[in-house]
């Protein structure tokens, strides 16, 4: 563990935390997962037979049963996937869920698969854990390149090991709405980082109408992020995804940006479409390498993945307000020269926070067999996320410290609060 550099200076800035609120005791407790399962997965391809790293990071389970994602990806290690699970207890404990931290990952390029190699792949993974899974234990998520099918094969290959169907719903979240999964999963990342926006600005007296914004990662939490905060008056200036990066003074429409990437495959198809590029509305300025990041704006919204700011392009953020919705986007050298730029960063333990507690609101409905409407939902979702972060702005205004820091904080006297019942 010792080259996690992820790991290391998170770890790093709990510590410091801890030191400021007097929280060394459960600093100590967090500095290592409880268990990190690893095993080899073999599956006959059409190409032969192959081998997948698979690792499953169940982190501390001292608030509840270790909850978090399953990624799949070729550039998976075993550092990447504890780190996530460490956030995801901070994430966990920061919006009060009574959960502790788990992450999944296979070493896997899951475009490489057919359909039926993936299914074949996820109901290996799920064999190779599944004693320490289940709804009271650990409980799986999409995340990086997984979804509600790949949620479905888990529970239908967990119901066969336990055999017991309606037990087995439980043992993940976001499952397709046929097979319990719950109203408004798909957006609650990014409606709950509006929500946390709102709170933040609310505080700080800033009116969000024609507020600039970048958003950097047009996927799932990106797009979605974009045409909320377009409905509701701001003006989306930038946006990317892996393969282009627009930039307009006048703005974008993030549907129809969104209409055309889905048809196209990337943002820059609104570019090299003449017809569409040409209309007066979306004319606009081409970047690359990630210059996006470092053009004028109110609000900068890294939505892609890890590192995304670092040493080297931190000191040429223009943002005054960074909203963290990737996990890891800012890296600890990075958010010390923001600070010192005095540009405020929303970290991502709480401002992508809505992602798992829609994923807990789910839990619940499967456990009690009891479905709610999606306003129900939205509404519930809206109250726990801003009161983590009115709390996470009041200890940020007590100890004098950045949001980050307070988040921590905020996470270290929760989860001393479990140890001490
Ligand atoms: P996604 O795969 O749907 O979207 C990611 C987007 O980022 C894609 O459009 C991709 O093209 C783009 N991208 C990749 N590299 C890029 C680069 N260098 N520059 C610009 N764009 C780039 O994933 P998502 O579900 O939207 O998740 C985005 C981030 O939010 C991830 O870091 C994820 O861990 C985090 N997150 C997601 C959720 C959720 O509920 N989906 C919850 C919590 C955190």
């Amino acid at each position: 563990m010792k080259n996690n550099t992820i790991l290391s200076d998170s770890l790093e800035e709990l510590k410091k935390a801890a030191k400021m609120a007097s929280l060394e005791k459960v600093y100590k407790i967090l500095k290592k997962p409880d268990r990190v399962i690893e095993a080899d997965l073999k599956l006959k391809t059409s190409k032969g037979e192959k081998t997948f790293l698979a690792f499953r990071s169940q982190y501390n389970n001292i608030r509840g049963p270790y909850k978090g994602g399953l990624r799949y990806h070729p550039g998976v290690t075993q550092d990447e996937v504890v780190s996530l699970s460490f956030w995801m207890s901070l994430k966990c404990a920061v919006t009060d869920l009574p959960y502790g931290g788990g992450k999944g990952g296979i070493k896997v390029d899951p475009r490489k698969l057919s359909l039926e190699e993936l299914e074949k792949l996820t109901r290996k993974y799920t064999q190779a854990i599944a004693k320490y899974i289940g709804p009271q234990k650990d409980i799986l998520a999409p995340d990086v390149y997984t979804n509600a099918t790949v949620m479905s094969w888990i529970v239908s290959e967990y119901a066969k090991i336990i055999k017991d169907d309606k037990k087995a719903l439980a043992v993940t979240t976001g499952k397709p709405l046929a097979m319990g999964g719950s109203q408004g999963r798909e957006e609650a990342t990014a409606l709950g980082g509006v929500f946390v926006l709102e709170e933040i600005l609310n505080n700080l007296n800033i009116n969000k109408k024609g507020l600039k914004t970048i958003v950097q990662g047009f996927g799932n939490v990106g797009h979605i992020i974009s045409e909320i905060l377009y409905n509701q008056g701001f003006k989306i200036t930038g946006l990317s995804d892996s393969k282009a990066e627009i930039f307009s003074q006048e703005g974008f429409t993030p549907q129809h940006i969104w209409e055309f990437k889905k048809k196209e495959g990337l943002v820059d198809g609104i570019y090299q479409k003449g017809s569409v590029c040409d209309h007066d509305e979306e004319k606009h300025e081409h970047f690359e390498n990630n210059k996006i990041l470092e053009q004028p704006c109110n609000i900068l919204i890294p939505a892609a993945l890890e590192k995304a700011i670092t040493k080297d392009n931190a000191h040429k953020i223009k943002a005054k307000i960074i909203l963290e919705m990737a996990n890891g986007a800012i890296t600890t050298e990075a958010l010390e020269i923001l600070k010192k730029k005095n540009i405020i960063v929303i970290p991502d333990i709480l401002a992508n926070a809505g992602g798992v507690i829609v994923s807990y609101f789910e839990w619940q409905q499967n456990l009690s067999d009891k479905y709610w409407p999606k306003e129900k939902i939205n509404k519930k979702l809206k109250d726990k996320i801003t009161k983590a972060a009115q709390e996470v702005l009041t200890l940020s205004k007590k100890y004098q410290t950045d949001l980050k820091t307070a988040s921590y904080i905020l996470a270290l006297k929760k989860i001393k609060k479990s140890l001490d019942k």
